[in-house]
């Protein structure tokens, strides 16, 4: 049941074909489900979707189901197609105290997401064929999400010497793009060589732009705040200047690059600049870059600890600008599980990284749907449909329209709920938004005609 890709591609060997198929473990839901009440992207008046066997069969006000059908009823709630985040960390294999597939499944199925990319950096790394593939099988046989591995760059995540990237591209994952995320790849003719074999393989390279030598001793955002607390700061520089020098690579050796969690300013600029010359660099941008500061270390509470760290308005505004305006091509969590030893503690020890999924859309739609000048159709684009396209994913961010796999995520916009760490499905609880309101709800999340998540609950 793969699906045509949106992308621009054309002659690539790693052709939609080729992405995972939807084999005996991703099976499409038999059967009918017939989904009353709802508005798809937020439009018009309500209609009912029909989807049978895993795929939307019929969008209209008299659609009737077969016997048998399942029914969920909504009252004029918003229908969006299922959200894809590329940029999560499920920590599995490794650290499953913290995390493991199953939870981080539920999570996204819970924050409406209908695929996931986990990064590499587990341990082992995912830097074979044998862990990406174990990966991807044991989250089909879940089934609660389409969790894609990302392979990483080098192996070990050493910086060195790369990994076989179309081993991995040919695996039964089909890995289809590739970051040392956590680290960047820092050494400028690895990455040369890193772009130069992507490009022939045509897989993503997303890069965590992050110059180590000007990291050394850093846990905070470098200015006024982290001087003033005596933090050690991360100047907006170690980031601009892997983003200038691969944006450049892209230009001249003609990879597809992507710049993971854009946290500054400049990095908007950056990104503009390349955008503007049709170098092939896209970028994304996390929800907490764009609602949270640096205001908030004052506590010096360690869940507000994260790689790269919170900035300052001027950058969480150009950031929000630019998401609106197309800069910024998406939404991505960078989900980051840490158990509560590693975040209640002193805030230079905790480590980097917040918990995404399952808050992610609610901030979005308040920040810039709810309150702010967009529409459903552009937070489709952002969180859905980029997403898909950068990573050239079939199946999802695809158009809500007969025909198409039945990947959808049910908003409410009008049922506030309160975020409680231990409550999220999450194994671990370091969300910073710790007792704040959220206005928006997922009502329902559809993988493949299958309810992965209901008013709430996972695996419905
Ligand atoms: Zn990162």
């Amino acid at each position: 049941m793969t699906g045509t890709t949106t992308g621009t591609t054309t002659g690539n060997h790693h052709d939609d074909s080729a992405f995972p198929p939807v084999g005996p473990l991703a099976a499409a839901a038999p059967g009918e489900l017939l989904l009353t009440g709802v508005r798809p992207y937020g439009e018009g008046e309500d209609v009912k979707v029909l989807i049978r066997d895993g795929v939307i069969a019929a969008i209209g006000a008299d659609v009737e189901a077969g016997e048998g059908a399942r029914v969920l009823d909504f009252d004029s709630l918003i229908l969006l197609p299922g959200l894809v985040d590329i940029h999560v960390h499920l920590r599995e294999p490794g650290r499953e105290d913290t995390e493991t597939l199953a939870t981080g499944s539920a999570a996204a199925a819970r924050g409406g997401f209908t695929a996931v990319f986990t990064m590499a950096n587990t341990a082992p790394v995912t830097d074979d064929p044998a862990i990406a593939e174990s990966v991807w099988l044991k989250a089909q046989a879940i089934g609660l999400c389409d969790v894609h591995p990302v392979g990483s760059i080098t192996k070990g995540l050493k910086g060195q010497g790369l990994t076989e990237f179309g081993m991995m591209a040919d695996s039964q994952a089909k890995v289809r793009m590739f970051s040392d995320d956590g680290k960047c790849v820092d050494d400028p003719q690895i990455m040369r060589r890193a772009i130069e074999y992507a490009r022939g393989e045509d897989v993503l390279l997303a890069q965590h732009c992050e110059d180590p030598r000007l990291t050394k001793g850093a846990v905070a955002h470098e200015g006024p705040t982290a001087a003033r607390l005596g933090l050690g700061g991360w100047p907006r520089v170690a980031e601009e200047s892997i983003v200038a020098r691969d944006a450049i690579m892209a230009r001249d050796y003609g990879g597809r690059m992507h710049i993971c969690h854009a946290s500054t300013e400049g990095t908007v600029e950056l990104v503009k600049w390349a955008k503007e010359r049709d170098i092939p660099l896209t970028a994304e941008v996390t929800p907490h870059h764009l609602i949270l500061t640096d205001a908030r270390l004052e506590t010096f509470d360690g869940v507000n600890r994260v790689n790269p760290p919170l900035r300052e308005d001027r950058d969480a505004a150009a950031l929000r600008e630019a998401l609106i305006e197309g800069v910024i091509d998406c939404v991505a969590t960078d989900h980051a599980p840490h158990g509560s030893e590693e975040k209640c503690c002193e805030f230079e020890h905790a480590k980097p990284g917040m918990l995404g999924l399952e808050t992610s859309l609610p901030i979005i739609a308040k920040e810039f749907v709810l309150d702010g000048p967009c529409d459903w159709r552009w937070l489709a684009k952002v969180m859905s449909e980029r997403p898909a396209e950068i990573v050239r994913l079939p199946g999802h961010g695809r158009p809500i329209a007969v025909g198409e796999p039945a990947n959808l995520t049910v908003v409410d916009p009008g049922r506030p709920w309160t975020v409680r760490g231990a409550d999220l499905a999450s194994k671990a609880e370091n969300t910073p938004y710790e007792d704040m309101e959220m206005a928006v709800s997922v009502a329902a999340t559809v993988l493949r005609g299958r309810v992965t998540a209901l008013d709430g609950k996972a695996d419905a």
